[in-house]
């Protein structure tokens, strides 16, 4: 087996709540997201976009291909406690990452209901990780997200995302026409 350096590099960047490569990152997006041009299958980037390099090449692209009356850009904000208490309290499955919910009703479940694969702690989970990871947040992705309403004509919706999730979403379907 060849390695891949990139791969290696990617995977130790995500152990240790570094941002990806800006070019792996929009190599992987622009690949996903021209599958859904000219349908009308709607898509959630979730967790997306977290640097400059990433507005700069993703932007441009989707307006071009979806149009700008067709995106929404939505800004969770919340603080480092509760990332902390989040992310830390965060489990997932080890096959498929899918995220278990962080409820009394959830937590003696050993075994992934959809594949059957062990439920997990995430290395990038960790509290000292997490820190690094809000670091980077405020440095690289907070500034980044400010520079798209620079660049294009789109607006930036912030909510308060500390709020419970029901509340956050009744105000996210107000506010947006979802
Ligand atoms: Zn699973």
């Amino acid at each position: 087996m060849v390695a891949n350096p990139q791969l290696k590099k990617v995977k130790e960047d995500y152990n240790t709540g570094q941002l990806f490569p800006g070019d792996w990152t929009t190599g992987l997006l622009k690949g996903e997201l021209k599958n859904l041009i000219g349908t009308d299958q709607a898509v959630v980037l979730s967790g997306a976009l977290r640097t400059l390099y990433e507005v700069k090449h993703i932007i441009p692209y989707i307006i071009e291909n979806f149009g700008l009356e067709n995106i929404k850009i939505i800004h969770l904000d919340i603080g480092l406690a509760e990332a902390v208490r989040r992310n830390s309290s965060r489990r997932v499955c080890e096959k498929s990452a899918h995220p278990l919910p962080d409820g009394p009703e959830f937590k003696d479940l050993k075994i992934c209901p959809l594949d059957q694969s062990p439920i997990v702690r995430r290395k990038m989970d960790q509290p000292e990780i997490i820190q690094k990871r809000f670091e980077n947040y405020l440095t690289q992705t907070r500034p980044a997200i400010e520079v798209i309403e620079k660049i294009s004509p789109l607006t930036v919706f912030y909510l308060d995302g500390e709020r419970p999730v029901a509340v956050v979403y009744r105000e996210l379907k107000d506010n947006l026409e979802l």
